[in-house]
């Protein structure tokens, strides 16, 4: 069975198709700059070259259909026809409380992630383009959506509440959704395997930590708590976003440099994190690169890993045990120096990093010590596969 995985963004779209025989990739690729001009797509099936198609996309449907045609190619495609394609998983970034799972998409479906456009007004919008898309497109094809929120449905009231007016909450549903479910559900299934327990006994801490980062805290196998919160800007320093702030410094920025909520959001968006602090750049490698020459590039590593560890020790603290932490994402898979540094600055909690287990980069693995007071892995992500997997389980 072959499923189709979607992620939309407002103006990309990345692909893969995923036989899920073996769960091996066929083709992946990405569509750029859609609605603008220069569109391209990115397409490779595996075991043939890359090509890349410039042509304009006015829309999300035109992305498709080109995506459509890439895979059924007969020189650069992986499947003669798209009778080949059981059934298509979307990521949808936000399933407010109206999701705790991953749906098979029917009207009713769509109405709640139209009406959950409200609270994510960016995200959820090429979300639903996605899907009209393929809707038109591959008439007949089932198709799921799997939400971000949706694993942290799980956490108490107690954990997603803010202390606002709590009319607030019933007016608005402003409260803690958590972001990146997809990513910290697959990886809490993964450390189970390699833990040896039943999912619904693992008890553990896992950090993605990449462009976005966050980290949950993740009992009997559900989300307890997290650190991001009504919209991914909370929580840990990521690369743009600012993560936890006063929220007084808000209205006080806006009255000195005069500007209006939407300049306020870019500028905690997409302005701050570890670019905003360094000036340097956004990406890990760059600073890595920077730290020796450049004071505030190391600064901005610092406070990155200060968080990481501030949130870590938090979770640690309040949970009756912990069966592993682990790293995941573009950081926290890759960078060798700062899984060091992190756990370095956690002895008082008896987590002990083994230099040599840690010099791996992308693949699972046990990096603590025998003697760590809980064992520390890194695991890949593959949000991908996850959402390939719920669509299967949803359509089979
Ligand atoms: P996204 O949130 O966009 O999916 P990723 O999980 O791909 O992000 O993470 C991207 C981040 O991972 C970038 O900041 C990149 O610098 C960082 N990264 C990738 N490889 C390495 C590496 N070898 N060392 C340090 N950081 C790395």
């Amino acid at each position: 069975m072959n499923i189709l995985v979607i992620n939309c963004g407002s103006s990309s779209l990345k692909y893969q198709l995923i036989d899920m025989k073996n769960e091996n990739v066929l083709a992946k690729g990405l569509v750029e700059r859609i609605g603008i001009e220069g569109s391209q797509i990115k397409h490779e099936t595996i075991g043939k070259e890359e090509v890349k198609i410039q042509e304009a996309m006015k829309d999300h449907k035109r992305a498709l259909e080109l995506v459509l045609n890439s895979l059924t190619d007969k020189n650069y495609g992986a499947i003669a026809s798209l009778d080949e394609i059981q059934a298509v998983g979307h990521r949808v970034v936000h399933g407010g409380e109206s999701f705790a799972d991953s749906v098979v998409i029917d009207d009713q479906v769509m109405k709640a992630i139209n009406d959950n456009v409200e609270v994510a007004p960016l995200h959820n919008p090429p979300n639903i383009m996605g899907i009209e898309a393929c809707s038109e497109l591959m008439k007949g094809v089932p198709q799921v959506a799997v939400f971000d929120t949706a694993f942290h449905q799980t956490m108490p009231e107690k954990n997603y509440i803010y202390a606002l007016p709590y009319e607030y909450y019933q007016k608005y549903k402003i409260r803690r959704y958590g972001f990146h479910g997809t990513s910290h559900k697959f990886i809490t299934e993964e450390a189970a395997k390699l833990l040896n327990k039943p999912v619904d006994q693992v008890n553990l801490i896992t950090c993605h930590l990449g462009n976005g980062s966050s980290i949950t805290s993740v009992v009997n196998g559900k989300s307890y708590d997290t650190t991001m919160g009504f919209t991914p800007l909370e929580g840990l320093v990521m690369g743009t976003r600012t993560g936890d702030l006063d929220p007084a410094i808000i209205p006080f920025i806006m009255d000195k440099e005069n500007m209006n909520p939407n300049d306020m959001n870019t500028l905690l968006n997409k302005k701050s994190g570890v670019l905003g602090i360094s000036g340097v750049s956004s990406d890990f490698r760059d600073l890595e690169d920077a730290a020796s020459s450049e004071h505030r590039a190391q600064l901005a590593l610092d406070i990155f890993e200060a968080k990481v560890r501030k949130y870590i020790g938090a979770y640690y603290g309040t949970m009756d045990h912990v069966d592993g932490i682990i790293f995941t994402a573009g950081v926290g898979e890759n960078s060798i120096s700062m899984r060091e540094s992190i756990i370095a600055g956690l002895k008082n909690l008896g987590l002990k990093i083994d230099s040599e287990r840690n010099n791996v980069r992308g693949k699972a693995q046990l990096i603590s010590t025998d003697d760590s007071s809980c064992p520390i892995f890194v695991i890949p992500t593959n949000e991908e596969l996850m959402i390939a997997k719920e669509t299967l389980e949803l359509t089979k």
